[in-house]
């Protein structure tokens, strides 16, 4: 490999936002970030990034079909090996049906991967970022959902039916608790995640008195606003949500038998607002007797997704 320039396109198609990266060797060269749309069709997302991409590889001079290949990330399950989406939850419902590879073959004459977005991200964290010393790894990332990701002794779980691991957002952390879009209820997304968090707080006693149903957008920016301005409203709610965060990462503990959690994602701006007791709880309820696991924020929150499927890339040549 030594002296071969090492092109590749990685796309993270996300639940809010579609992020596009141009990578050479392992290091970003170009980066768009993109609306999702992911209420509407894969296949007119595709169209916008496709635009996109021509664009952005013209200002670089870069000829895409000289690429070694494409990563998608998507934000559910998905088979790698056939290159298909599996189940869509509600975010882009033609993907099962859409044929990736062929459209990835017919517009840019190039092979390409398919990995789902948490699985990436640890990928890429275990690579180039905070999981790189570490042979077993968790990750919880916490954006619109939450997406969890296993490496037990050096390897990416993947499972009989590609779903190991990376259903930890529907762990079920209360047994008689409300709905989910994955069609069960009480899912760790249903009890502490930026989609659920509107009806979370809407429906928590005292809100009406609260300085959140002021804002016109509830949002954990918001919730972590309030919360650091000292209201208890806020604050008790937070600290209710990083109680169902630790649940589940303990559960991933109990589960997988990490050395280190890579906590990601967009809600871990609040980071100085979520370790102290994230951390203390998992102390207090994870049973290891061998020590005490490590806990450390993605060192490429923004980027380990597509740095994981530049690799991806290269494994699958
Ligand atoms: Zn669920």
């Amino acid at each position: 490999m030594k002296g071969i320039t090492m092109n590749s396109i990685a796309i993270d198609l996300g639940g809010t936002h579609t992020k596009i990266g141009l990578l050479e060797n392992g290091v970003i060269k170009d980066f768009r970030t993109l609306e999702a749309y992911s209420t509407g069709r894969l296949a007119d997302q595709l169209q916008v990034i496709e635009k996109e991409l021509f664009g952005m590889s013209e200002k670089r001079g870069w000829q895409l079909n000289e690429c070694r290949g494409i990563g998608f990330a998507y934000p559910g399950i998905v088979n790698p090996k056939t290159k298909k989406i599996v189940s869509a939850s509600g975010k882009y419902t033609d993907g099962p049906s859409f044929d990736l590879e062929n459209w990835c073959s017919k517009v840019f004459g190039l092979p390409m991967v398919l990995e789902n977005d948490a699985n990436a991200a640890l990928f890429g964290e275990h690579q180039y970022g905070c999981a790189k010393e570490y042979d077993s790894a968790v990750l919880m990332t916490l954006g619109t959902g939450i997406g969890t990701a296993v490496i037990m002794e050096g390897k990416l779980l993947r499972g009989k039916h590609f779903q190991a691991g990376c259903l930890g957002g529907h762990f079920i952390t209360s047994i008689h608790g409300t709905k989910c879009l994955c069609g069960g209820a009480g899912c760790l997304e249903t009890d502490a995640s930026t989609w659920a968090l509107p009806d979370i707080v809407r429906s928590t006693p005292g809100f009406f008195q609260s300085g959140l149903a002021k804002e016109s957008v509830i949002d954990f920016l918001s919730l972590y606003n309030w919360a650091e301005r000292g209201e208890r409203f806020a604050t008790t709610l937070l600290n209710q949500c990083i109680d169902y965060w630790s649940a589940g990462v303990v559960d991933l503990i109990h589960a997988y038998d990490p050395e280190i959690v890579v906590m990601s994602g967009g809600v871990m701006k609040g980071q100085d607002l979520i370790l102290p007791l994230l951390s203390q709880n998992v102390r207090q309820w994870a049973w290891t007797p061998w020590g005490e696991v490590r806990i450390k924020v993605a060192e490429h929150p923004e980027y380990s997704v597509l740095l994981g499927l530049h690799t991806l890339i290269e494994e699958n040549r």
